[in-house]
């Protein structure tokens, strides 16, 4: 699925622009949007999946118009809202059920083989018995994601997919988001964690304050940092001072001593040394340098 985003603006009625003049071009594959909270990702997310209508610009999906083609175009959409949190008294099977009667038109059958697919494709199926609302938090993330894929979807959008998750689960979801990944689906990820981006995703976007800040591969925005990431190993007083004039991306602690890694257009100390970015740190510098938000 091709999907051209052209000045498109949502002005939400009590005036406040939560999206302005946003031009992007997604493909299929995996696309990250980063952005911190509030950067309105959200808001896109959900006029993407045509559950809100933007006050400027269009979406073509494929060349089609989302507003013209609405009927159209919603089977080919799969949505992972963040404040997914429906779960009735349903066993975990029958939620899912649920949802496909909702959103395909399979008969009973072929609808619980479809059911079943599902929950192996997530890792649930040996808790498909289970009741929904007894299920981990990472367990119902994946059988969000089993919702959504319900009808073969072109279009996958989760928001926000990981928050709350331990590390395991996060790693677990982001494996599940690779595999689909490698079938000719296009999946939108919004998430204001950088891991979420930089292990999955070949393109992406960093919103801020509803404008897109950047758009391009992960290596493109790190190379924007490169040069400007320096580790030092310092006492506790240099430490103290260092950390009121940089942003500091990680510390560890040594013995009476701290290694510790700033970002800084020039040379923070004279004896540090530039170290290979990655995405947190040209996240960091962006919110500092490009933004104009003070993370010190
Ligand atoms: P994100 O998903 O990046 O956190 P959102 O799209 O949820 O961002 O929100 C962007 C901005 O729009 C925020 O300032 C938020 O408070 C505001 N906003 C979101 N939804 C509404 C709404 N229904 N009415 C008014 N303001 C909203």
């Amino acid at each position: 699925m091709n999907i051209e985003i052209k000045g498109l603006s949502k002005i939400y009625p009590n005036g406040h622009a939560a999206i302005n003049n946003v031009n992007l071009e997604i493909g299929s594959g995996m696309f990250g949007l980063l952005g911190p909270n509030g950067a309105g990702k959200s808001s896109l997310m959900r006029i993407l999946v045509t559950l809100q209508k933007a006050t400027e610009g269009s979406v073509l999906m494929d060349g089609m118009d989302i507003n013209e083609h609405r009927k159209k175009i919603r089977p080919f959409i799969g949505y992972l809202p963040q404040d997914f949190t429906y779960f009735s008294k349903l066993k975990t099977w029958e939620f899912l059920d649920y949802t496909a009667r909702l959103s395909t038109s399979l008969k009973r059958k072929k609808r619980m083989t479809e059911v079943d697919r599902m929950l192996d494709q997530v890792g649930l199926l040996e808790v498909r018995e289970r009741m929904a609302n007894k299920l981990s938090g990472g367990m119902k993330r994946r059988l969000g994601i089993a919702q959504a894929l319900i009808g073969n979807p072109r279009l996958l959008v989760i928001d926000e997919p990981t928050t709350g998750l331990d590390p395991e689960e996060r790693i677990r979801f982001r494996n599940i988001l690779s595999d689909l990944s490698q079938k000719d689906v296009t999946i939108i990820l919004s998430t204001h964690i950088v891991g979420d981006i930089s292990s999955t995703c070949h393109n992406m976007a960093m919103l801020n304050k509803g404008e897109v800040a950047f758009h391009g591969s992960p290596e493109g925005m790190i190379d924007q940092v490169r040069g400007h990431v320096w580790q030092v190993t310092l006492g506790d007083d240099e430490f103290n001072v260092l950390k009121t004039k940089f942003p500091v991306v990680s510390t560890i602690p040594t013995i009476g001593q701290w290694e510790a890694q700033f970002i800084a257009t020039d040379k923070p100390h004279p004896e540090a040394k530039t170290i290979t970015p990655n995405l947190e740190h040209a996240y960091v510098y962006f919110m500092e340098n490009q933004l104009g938000i003070s993370l010190v």
